[in-house]
């Protein structure tokens, strides 16, 4: 037995399933989940000491690679100051200067603990601002576990195949409409029928949980105009995105304007954060300028900005992007190359440093049904034969994949052979 499979085992006594968020524990894929020990660059270790190249990086935080020295120096450095204080600090306020220096669009933002809390608390703020019930998401893309937007949600909701999840009241789900990723017609026809009463819009710009989804010429475009005419607000959640596919996220590569923007991962370096920002006169509806409630004890907490604003000075080195986007190609060009030679179906989405790979004879995978037509069983085999290989992908077919700028070019193309070793062995 693994210390792998003997941790879990004792861990599924305790927690449920063994795992502290579904998807970890492997159920897609088959298998024990790898418990990791530790985690240096591009590397993640196991309990057993064997390596991976990791492209989950925590699911995306990790765009500089694990454990950078500068990020864990100013984190012991703060700790010894003390870990929360529930009361302001001017790293708060460092860190949204920072925010909205970088992103034009976000005049006031508030710090949250999790990507979750940011897409919950900006809906309640939409719903309040506006006065109206009715929000608009998209199925397949994922929002966190709140209420409102476990209604056909991607990521583990959609790995487990429950995406609209018992124990969510039907009233509620009821102000939830769904439509189609990339169907601008859809769009329009259900603003045209109900406009009036829809308090927002949110979205994921590049969808990265029903894998890699970029969003077709002219959807973001649609949603900011049927916005603009309904009075509804333009939630970008931006939480995988934002400082990933470019330092201004999917809102600079697109030129696309939020009235809100949603944050997390990558501006708590690795620390749990959330934020949601954006115009003034939206944000100033929220406690305690306005009357939308929302709050946090460990909210804005000094260990989480210190990882976030050193994060963010390190990842505006000049060509960064450019690197990590360099570096996405090659290795998708490098894995859709070994598929080919092998006669295996593959096609692959990139955006920045984000992308997804789909087992299918599709040529190009734009929207939630082709997602879920790909070869789901092909993948897990791939998945397992490239764990066995030392790269570690995310445990299911429906999550993008991450790059990090701790990536060598030797990394990529290790992974690359690997791909070649285990295609070969597929088909
Ligand atoms: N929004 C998006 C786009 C996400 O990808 C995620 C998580 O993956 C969330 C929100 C929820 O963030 P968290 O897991 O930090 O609650």
């Amino acid at each position: 037995m693994s210390k792998s499979e003997s941790l879990f085992a004792e861990a599924q006594k305790v927690i449920p399933g063994g795992v502290n968020s579904p998807v970890r524990a492997f159920r897609a894929v088959g298998g024990t989940p790898v418990f990791i020990e530790r985690a240096e660059g591009a590397y993640l270790f196991d309990a057993d000491e064997k390596r991976y190249i990791d492209y989950v990086q925590s699911w995306g935080p990790m765009v500089l690679g694990h454990a950078h020295p500068d990020v864990i120096e100013a984190v012991i450095e703060q700790a010894q100051s003390g870990l929360s204080f529930g009361a302001p600090t001017e790293l708060e306020t460092e860190l949204a200067e920072e925010l909205c220096r970088l992103w034009p669009n976000m005049e006031l933002v508030r710090f949250v603990n999790s990507g979750t809390e940011a897409t919950m608390s900006a809906i309640r703020l939409a719903r309040g601002h506006t006065g109206r019930d009715k929000i608009v998401k998209f199925e397949g893309c994922y929002h966190g576990h709140s209420d409102s937007l476990l209604v056909k949600a991607g990521s583990g909701a959609l790995t487990m195949g429950v995406p609209s999840s018992p124990g969510v009241p039907a009233a509620l789900a009821d102000h939830t409409i769904t439509l189609t990723y990339n169907d601008i017609e859809g769009v329009k026809q259900c603003f045209a029928e109900i406009g009036e009463q829809i308090a927002c819009i949110i979205v994921e710009p590049v969808a990265g949980n029903m894998n890699c989804i970029p969003p077709v010429p002219g959807f973001l475009e649609t949603l900011r105009e049927v916005c603009d005419q309904s009075g509804a607000v333009l939630i970008l959640d931006e939480v995988m995105t934002g400082f990933r596919v470019s330092l201004t996220g999917a809102q600079g590569y697109y030129g696309i304007e939020a009235d809100i923007t949603t944050l997390g991962k990558v501006i708590g370096g690795g620390m749990p954060v959330g934020a949601f920002g954006g115009k003034r006169e939206i944000m100033e509806k929220i406690a305690p300028l306005g009357p939308v409630y929302q709050a946090g004890t460990l909210s804005g907490n000094p260990m989480a900005m210190v990882a976030g604003l050193e994060t963010l000075q390190l990842i505006q080195q000049p060509g960064l992007y450019d690197e990590l986007t360099a570096k996405t190609d090659r290795l998708v060009d490098g894995v859709l190359a070994a598929a080919k030679e092998a006669g295996i179906p593959l096609t692959a989405n990139k955006v920045g440093s984000m992308f997804g790979f789909f087992f299918t004879d599709a040529e190009q995978v734009s929207n939630y049904q082709q997602v879920m037509a790909c070869d789901t069983e092909r993948f897990n085999r791939f998945f397992h034969g490239m764990l066995d290989e030392g790269v570690y992908l995310a445990p299911a077919s429906y999550e993008a994949g991450f790059m990090s700028a701790a990536h060598s070019d030797e990394d990529i193309d290790n992974t690359i052979a690997a791909a070649r070793r285990v295609f070969a062995s597929l088909s």
